[in-house]
């Protein structure tokens, strides 16, 4: 593992030819060099180091996992995957070639399990929107920012037309969004989908229409006037 240098630039590369002869090497090569730089769990207090109740530092994905010379699964459904590395965790060869990212497999083996990780990579991948308990200090660090800054603008519209921009820019630039949503905005579809069109109902002249029919339905002391 050490002697293989980590690679930053995987990602933007394209996975082997399948139509190419030395394919099955190559998928070899490959799956090595992407777990390499991406499979391998680093600890750090920024990521996934808390502490626990014991006061103790421990890795909040609970590495390093433990070892297993083999894979198995018995009567009870409980399962463990082959591991010689204890810090490189589950992988799917398939898509460590074909992505190049980091990917995390687990076996379902009950609906509560399927469950946990459905309602868990559906958060994940729609980006839920965060709490805004931080809105208030970004806008007041961009405030004094901009109050600092924009001392060249003449014009009383101009410097609070900056100031929103800046204050929305602050809050953007904090949240993360999905690359499914980027691309619908990029391409103009709007970030939802109905199933059905509403139509346009002109309610006043159906109205006004029933009224010239049946005077009687006119409200008593009305002053209301088409
Ligand atoms: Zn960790």
């Amino acid at each position: 593992m050490k002697s293989t240098p980590r690679e930053t630039q995987l990602p933007y590369s394209c996975p082997p030819d399948p139509d190419a002869e030395n394919w099955a090497a190559e998928f070899a090569d490959k799956e090595k060099r992407v777990v390499r730089s991406q499979q391998v769990h680093t600890c750090t207090k920024s990521t996934c180091l808390c502490y626990n109740k014991h006061g103790k530092l421990v890795c909040k994905r609970r590495a390093p996992w433990e070892l297993s010379s083999t894979k198995y699964i018995d009567e009870k459904g409980n399962w463990k995957p082959k591991r010689t590395h204890p810090y490189v965790n589950n992988y799917c060869p398939a898509i460590s070639v074909a992505l190049c990212c980091n990917n995390d497999i687990k076996l379902l083996t009950n609906g509560v399990d399927t469950k946990h990780a459905s309602w868990y990579s559906t958060d994940y991948q729609t980006k839920k929107q965060n709490k805004n308990h931080n809105v208030s200090a970004l806008i007041a660090k961009s405030l004094l920012y901009h109050e600092e800054h924009s001392d060249h603008l003449e014009s009383v519209l101009e410097h609070n037309q900056l100031l929103i921009f800046c204050c929305q820019h602050s809050i953007n630039h904090e949240m993360e969004l999905s690359g499914q949503q980027v691309v619908a905005y990029l391409m103009g579809w709007g970030d939802r989908i109905c199933s059905h069109h509403y139509v346009l109902l002109y309610w006043s002249i159906v109205k006004r229409c029933l009224l010239v029919t049946f005077p009687e339905l006119w409200p008593k002391n009305s002053m209301y006037v088409f």
